[in-house]
């Protein structure tokens, strides 16, 4: 797995139903991944289903230490992963993208490996004695999107293993080959059957659900998808985390300095192309600062070099899938014919191979326009004017999603006091969607529920246990 080639070989299909698999940035067909199917599906859980005692029957020490060694197999291979990730998904190997992605499945092994879930004795009174503890759940389904696919199913998987389940793991469609690579490195290290992944569409993800062998579901995907996960699972009964959609906000107060918060603002919007979950997708700026922070805000974007994803040059890429270059480019329509100004990009060519959208600022923009209340998912980022800021509030929390928000302000203590009441599962005070292992991170409203990261995530993916007397 030293190589690329020698990683795609690792994975190539070893016969049955195949599709291939074009890089985003050109069109070009790179390799091709395998369609797994329900009797692959039940070969996984099987073979998961016989690991999982002997790696549960371990001491918290022993499986610490082999998620150390997987972390250490997968820093040793972050220029192939990293190759890997930047042909199928299409964010570029420089920047905060595919290097930056390996590194972060690193980072978070080590975090969840070094993370102790103790028993609590939680009553001794000399009357009760009661002590809570922590079981694995089992079997854990690991269910990932395409945006950040590597590290996503890390967060799912290290804190799953941790815990003494085995893992079924499911990368989205557009980033099969993501999803596989990261496991067979991680598979040089675990023990036979612990981490099996299967491939396919949104059908084999459904079976998961349905499927009474898993005593976890660990989500993160679309908000539609989440609803159907939870019809699904009723039937079993199957414990869920839902990480789901989002529409952040993020409020600028009139005593910034527009220069100094711009590149702040510009990675909160543009990480990953735009395709972050936890991304600024509205700003609403006071009208005090508003056209300095936009001169500001483009002077950053201006810069920031767009292309083919192994040029060291780029720090941003195409849009992964044609599917979400359409979102965009219907989003930005609609405020350029509702009179917003575009003051930069918005003018993407539709005609090339790739699915390039370049990167887009629209000023004075409605606060119920769709680019503003649908989730962008790209790089284009609607700015609104303020006056009041109640009212700046009251519209950064009137959509149905709550997962991150930001305030950007000289005053941290008023911006703690804003940050109290937004709807958001986080809100980040001068800067937005930074994330850290140790803590928890979650959404509210629609953007789900359940806690991800730290002992709370630990929490997830195990079965609470009173043991009384
Ligand atoms: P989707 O919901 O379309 O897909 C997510 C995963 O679910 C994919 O693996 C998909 O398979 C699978 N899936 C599809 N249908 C079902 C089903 N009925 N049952 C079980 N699994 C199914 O999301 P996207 O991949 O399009 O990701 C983009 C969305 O994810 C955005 O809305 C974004 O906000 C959100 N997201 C949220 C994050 C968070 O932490 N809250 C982080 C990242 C993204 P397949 O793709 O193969 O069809």
């Amino acid at each position: 797995m030293d190589t690329y080639e020698n990683l795609l070989a690792a994975i190539a299909p070893a016969g049955g139903e195949t599709r291939a698999v074009e890089d985003p940035a050109t069109g070009e067909r790179i390799a091709d991944a395998p369609v797994h199917t329900t009797a692959d599906l039940d070969r996984a859980i099987t073979r998961a289903q016989q690991a999982q005692p002997a790696w549960a029957a371990l001491s918290d020490e022993e499986r610490s230490a082999t998620l150390n060694r997987v972390a250490d197999a997968i820093e040793a291979a972050t220029e192939p992963l990293a190759r890997v990730l930047s042909r199928e998904q299409g964010k570029p190997l420089n920047g905060p993208n595919a290097r930056f992605e390996v590194g972060a499945c690193v980072g978070w092994l080590r975090a969840t490996a070094a993370t102790p879930l103790p028993t609590e004795v939680v009553v001794d009174d000399g009357e009760t004695y009661a002590e809570l503890h922590y079981r694995p759940v089992g079997l854990v389904g690991a269910i990932t999107p395409w945006n950040w696919p590597m590290m996503i199913a890390i967060w799912q998987i290290a804190p799953a293993l941790r815990m003494g389940n085995a893992v079924v793991a499911k990368p989205s469609e557009h980033t099969t080959l993501s999803g596989l690579a990261l496991a067979a490195v991680m598979n040089e290290v675990l023990p036979e059957g612990l981490l099996n992944v299967v491939t396919g569409a949104g059908d084999i993800g459904a079976a998961m659900v349905a499927d009474p062998r898993f005593g976890k579901i660990m989500f993160t995907g679309s908000t539609a998808t989440g609803k159907k996960i939870i019809e699904a699972s009723a039937g079993n009964v199957t414990r869920l985390t839902l990480e789901l959609g989002g529409n952040d906000a993020g409020i600028v107060l009139p005593d910034v300095d527009p220069q100094a918060i711009a590149e702040g603002l510009f990675w909160g919007a543009f990480i990953n192309t735009g395709q972050t979950c936890a991304a600024l997708k509205r700003l609403y700026v006071h009208d005090d600062v508003y056209d300095d922070v936009v001169a500001a805000l483009a002077e950053v974007a201006r810069k920031m070099p767009m292309g083919v994803g192994l040029d060291e040059a780029n720090v941003l890429g195409p849009l992964q899938n044609r599917m979400q270059f359409d979102v965009v480019d219907r989003l930005v329509e609609a405020a350029k014919a509702s009179g917003a100004r575009v003051v930069l990009g918005g003018e993407p060519d539709r005609e090339a191979p790739g699915h390039f959208y370049p990167t887009t600022l629209v000023a004075d923009v409605d606060p119920d326009n769709p680019l503003v209340v649908e989730e962008q998912f790209g790089p284009a980022l609607p700015i609104i004017r303020y006056r009041d800021l109640d009212e700046a509030v009251e519209l950064a929390n009137g959509v149905d999603v709550g997962l991150g928000a930001s305030v950007w302000s000289a005053d941290r203590d008023r911006a703690r006091e804003i940050a109290a009441r937004l709807e958001a599962g986080t809100v980040w005070i001068n800067s937005h969607g930074g994330v850290h292992p140790m803590v928890p991170f979650g959404g509210v409203k629609k953007s789900g529920y359940g806690l991800e990261f730290g002992v709370e995530g630990l929490k997830a993916v195990s079965v609470p246990q009173v043991i009384n007397g």
